[in-house]
């Protein structure tokens, strides 16, 4: 095996580290967790100590497991948006990415970069086409390509070829670490057929769900932000940045900060993609994205030459929150690149 290969190998993720229990959500409700120590402080306290929830401190994302139901697919509410896909996860479920595995992210070394959303949804947890499509592939040996190898690092997996493209180019989905496959070659499934189980099969620490998306091919070298591609929940956006320095290069796995205002929890951390085997959106051409954040006024903040940096955005239903940030202008909330011809209305094809 290649030396790139077993870099490679390790990039299909393992969740489930140490510590990774604190992010699984609760049945603490997004924006409950206001805490006001201060002003509690400040009241008389009654003598019966009343009943209350013990918040955890804020982490790196929301405790909520609570997500309003996903707009119907195909979703694109501008040109410029894809949201061709559901969840591959049903709601009752934990159906949302890992905040600490997400696409461009990096886990065990440097130059391993995952190129998938990691999914914390109980092992046994049906898998769902998350669009419809034939599968192409359904077994052991994705990332090897040798088919039957029970050494491949996406253990049990099944790639869907989609009915739909996007520019004149195929759409594929990559459901790995499954522990039973339902589907079968060959088959044509609709979005939300079952195909297989949560797992923990190939390189994983522990039961969850790998989603890639691929566009053009269905190549480990061309996968995009699954963030990008899944409906949103309803009433809910996408936040999607451009962070650059001063040479206009791509700032790497540089961390950002998202607080909903005005209470500014649930804080969410965000970091930019790593330099590697990850692609931008053709359109965006971005480097962060950030899904599942309720409309309403966020304060993105990040550190930049030693000072802090913040600007305020609004997050919009069902659509994408585009930003860019220079070192000459800093933040700026600006509108995409000048659209081309290619991205005019009724060139993505969203239909079989
Ligand atoms: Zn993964």
């Amino acid at each position: 095996m290649s030396g790139l290969a077993l870099l490679s190998l390790l990039a299909s993720c393992a969740p489930a580290m140490p510590g990774n229990a604190s992010q699984t959500p609760t049945a603490v409700v997004a924006g409950e967790a206001s805490q006001l120590p201060s002003e509690s402080e400040a009241t008389p306290r009654p003598t019966i100590e009343p009943f209350r929830f013990i918040l955890p401190t804020p982490g790196a994302e929301p405790v909520s497991g609570w997500r309003p139901p996903l707009y119907p697919i195909p979703w694109s509410v501008s040109p410029y948006d894809h949201f061709y896909f559901a969840r591959p996860i049903a709601a009752d479920n934990v159906n949302w990415p890992l905040a600490e595995y997400r696409y461009g992210g990096v886990f065990f070394a440097p130059n391993i970069v995952h190129t998938g959303v990691d999914i914390d949804a109980a092992k046994g947890a049906p898998i769902l086409a998350a669009g419809g499509g034939t599968v192409i592939s359904a077994g052991w040996g994705l990332y090897t390509e040798v088919p039957g190898n029970e050494s491949d690092p996406y253990g049990l997996a099944v790639v869907i070829r989609h009915d739909f493209g996007y520019k004149g180019q195929s759409l594929f989905t990559i459901y790995a670490h499954m522990s039973a496959i339902t589907a079968v070659e060959g088959q044509h499934v609709e979005t939300g057929d079952v195909i297989g189980l949560v797992g923990d099969t190939g390189a994983t620490t522990g039961p969850h769900l790998h989603f890639e998306v691929r566009l053009g091919k269905n190549s480990f070298y061309n996968t995009f932000n699954p963030e990008l591609w899944m409906a949103p929940p309803q009433g809910w956006g996408v936040l999607v940045g451009r962070i650059t320095d001063e040479k206009g290069k791509l700032l790497n796995q540089y961390s950002i900060e998202v607080r909903p205002l005005p209470a500014e929890v649930p804080l969410r951390k965000v970091l930019t993609y790593a330099e590697g085997s990850v692609n931008a959106d053709p359109y965006y051409q971005e480097n962060l994205a950030l899904s599942d954040l309720p409309a309403g006024i966020y304060k993105v903040l990040m550190k930049y030459k030693d000072k802090d940096a913040q600007f305020f955005v609004e997050i919009f239903p069902g659509q994408v929150t585009y930003f860019t940030f220079t070192d000459k202008d800093g933040f700026q909330l600006t509108p995409p690149p000048v659209p081309t011809l290619n991205f005019l209305p009724g060139t993505a094809t969203a239909t079989p």
